[in-house]
């Protein structure tokens, strides 16, 4: 892979992202348009550089596990989801505000909007974190959140596998506080514009490197290693956006000397359908039995 588009491929992207957000925002195309054609423009960006310049040939989902990926992902669990999510939360903010609900004065509204992004970035990043890490050290929480651990590969379109009580718990510390804090429109647009190009980089199966920006950013390289079937090395790295609160809580791990072996969960058997998937943390252990029971 060419040293330039390995280098340059992550923040080409996450900055052609954003100023086509800019772009269309300054063009009147309104917020959802806005928000959402930069989303899709960086999947389409992701996708493509998979294809050409894939990380690892082992991790090409083969085609019928692209097709069921796809219809899950896209139809039930990923992507609309996504855009309702959004909706749903430019909605609420729409309401919080017309009835007075909003906590006034803790959010310095008068910063700019990058500036406040990056704020609500830092800080929802801090509570995701803990949450994340409670979820790979709290059995009851593991379970729900072993459904995202479960594939055995990565790549992009899997970003979106997760339990729907796994997902509604980081919904309520990464989305909800802000919106009762009063954090505006454009802040949470340019937030999820980011997040959403962020999130198919961190699953790629791109040979992308981030070289310095490992130490700020949680990129593909260092959640290779939270995805692998070894729990010393996996849980590490909880970083959803940025990676500075496990530089902080000393999380932060990134072997240089070798790569990430097997991925997924020590039950290689851990059902993979969806309906099974939405009921198998109900069953105790399920993420370890390596036997078939
Ligand atoms: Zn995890």
């Amino acid at each position: 892979m060419n040293v330039v588009v390995q280098y340059g491929a992550y923040p080409f992207v996450l900055v052609l992202g954003i100023a086509l957000h800019v772009l269309l925002l300054e063009n009147h195309f309104g917020v959802h348009v806005a928000t959402y054609l930069p989303v899709i423009v960086g999947a389409v960006m992701v996708a493509g550089l998979e294809w050409t310049y894939p990380y690892r040939q082992q991790w090409w989902a083969d085609t019928q596990e692209m097709a069921q990926d796809a219809i899950f992902m896209a139809l039930i669990q990923g992507v609309v989801p996504k855009l309702v999510a959004v909706s749903v939360m430019f909605i609420l903010s729409q309401v919080l505000h017309a009835h007075d609900l909003i906590v006034e004065g803790w959010w310095p509204t008068h910063w700019p909007v990058p500036l406040q992004m990056l704020l609500m970035m830092v800080v929802a990043d801090g509570l995701r974190y803990w949450l994340h890490r409670w979820a790979h050290e709290w059995e009851l929480l593991w379970r729900f959140h072993a459904v995202h651990h479960a594939p055995q590969k990565l790549y992009w379109l899997n970003v979106g596998r997760f339990h729907p009580i796994d997902k509604g718990l980081q919904v309520l510390l990464d989305t909800l506080p802000f919106l009762l804090l009063g954090v505006g429109e454009d802040v949470l647009a340019f937030y999820v514009v980011c997040y959403a190009i962020n999130g198919f980089f961190q699953h790629c199966n791109i040979d992308v490197r981030l070289g310095i920006l490992n130490y700020v950013i949680s990129g593909p390289e260092l959640h290779r290693w939270h995805h692998s079937m070894i729990k010393q090395e996996s849980n590490h790295n909880y970083g959803n956006n940025l990676i500075i609160w496990d530089l902080l809580f000393g999380t932060w791990y990134l072997p240089s000397e070798r790569m990430v072996q097997e991925l997924g969960l020590v039950n290689r058997r851990y059902p993979s359908a969806f309906l099974q998937q939405m009921t198998v943390p109900f069953v105790s252990g399920a993420d370890k039995q390596t036997v078939e029971s």
